[in-house]
């Protein structure tokens, strides 16, 4: 059966697509992807989404979305989209070895955790070096954790851990944080947290028994490199965005995200659209990644009426 609409990815963009697709009877199939619910499956409270004065818990929040799309007739897989082919009509979708077609595809895969690239911090992943405070700050009750970025993300986990580590240190490569000043007030009046300005990671060191014994730091100022001990090492150095299936087809930016026609979610090929995160490095919230999927859902509809 050919589809009307295949939704690729399941955060605030692609289930939002699927409410107004599925609205428009274009009864669309989404293809969840490995992290059903996407990056805010794995935040704690949501305070900023509107329509929530009191803050709600980002899979819950999920839920919501997903229970809604699915309410007016979308389909969601749990299954992870190994290939596509969108060089002609109709576009063609390989998922969990089975083959899917579709007059559109709605690309909302999102992005990915941003590494530093040291081979320490492959090996120990999982091990001591985690890029995920929500899923593994249980893990350091009472032990001494190094975060590593200066932007929003850095400030949360930092403050998120403070809630299990004796404590937190912030390592960042700059003298000045990136991040908003009520997210970094609230991270540098917290009694657990300390900042090392002017500093990157050159390695980290343990192993996957023990876990991380210590970080070696350099300052970039000095150029002089110490040697620390901590027990954790959480990376929140921004995101990749998921365009690995699509990037030998789509036009991407010089990041790697998907570019769109201007004040719309139209890619490079007819009848191919994206939102989200994989298509902003700007703003990338739940709530602007809501409203592009909103977006791609009516420039679908539109392009189809069209055809
Ligand atoms: P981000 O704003 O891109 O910040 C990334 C940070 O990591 C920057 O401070 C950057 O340093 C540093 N960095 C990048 N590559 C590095 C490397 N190779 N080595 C060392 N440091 C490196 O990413 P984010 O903090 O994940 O935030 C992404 C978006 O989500 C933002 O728009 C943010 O506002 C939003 N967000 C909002 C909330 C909230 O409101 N609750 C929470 C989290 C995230 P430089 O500053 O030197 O470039």
């Amino acid at each position: 059966m050919k589809r009307k609409v295949i939704i690729i990815g399941s955060g605030p963009a692609g289930l939002t697509a699927a409410i107004y697709c599925a609205r428009a009877n274009l009864s669309p199939l989404v293809f969840e992807g490995i992290q059903p619910g996407g990056q805010l499956t794995i935040t704690t409270d949501v305070e900023n989404y509107p329509g929530f004065p009191d803050g709600i818990m980002g899979p819950e929040m999920m839920d919501k979305f997903r229970k809604q799309a699915q309410r007016f007739g979308a389909e969601c897989l749990f299954q992870t989209v190994e290939k596509v082919d969108i060089l002609e009509q109709p576009f063609v979708v390989w998922a969990n070895g089975q083959r899917y077609e579709s007059e559109t595809i709605i690309i909302s895969t999102g992005a990915s955790a941003r590494l530093l690239g040291l081979n320490a911090e492959k090996e120990l992943m999982g091990n001591g070096v985690s890029a995920c405070a929500t899923c593994d700050g249980f893990f350091y009750k009472d032990k001494k954790v190094v975060v590593v970025g200066g932007g929003d993300s850095a400030m949360e986990e930092a403050t998120f851990l403070t809630k299990f580590a004796s404590e937190v240190i912030i390592v960042h490569r700059r003298d000045k944080f990136r991040a908003s000043k009520i997210m970094v007030e609230r991270a540098i009046k917290n009694p657990k947290i300390s900042v090392k300005y002017n500093s990157i990671v050159k390695n980290i060191i343990g192993t996957k028994d023990s876990g991380v014994e210590s970080i070696e730091i350099e300052d970039v100022i000095s150029k002089k490199t110490v040697n620390f001990n901590c027990d954790g090492v959480f990376m929140a150095i921004g995101h990749i965005p998921n365009t690995q299936i699509f990037n030998k087809n789509l036009t991407l930016d010089e990041s790697g995200y998907i570019k769109t026609k201007p004040d719309s979610t139209h890619t490079n090929i007819g009848g191919v659209f994206a939102c989200g995160d994989v298509q902003d490095s700007i703003y990338k919230q739940a709530v602007t990644a809501a409203g592009s999927g909103c977006m791609a859902a009516l420039d679908a509809e539109k392009w189809l009426e069209n055809q």
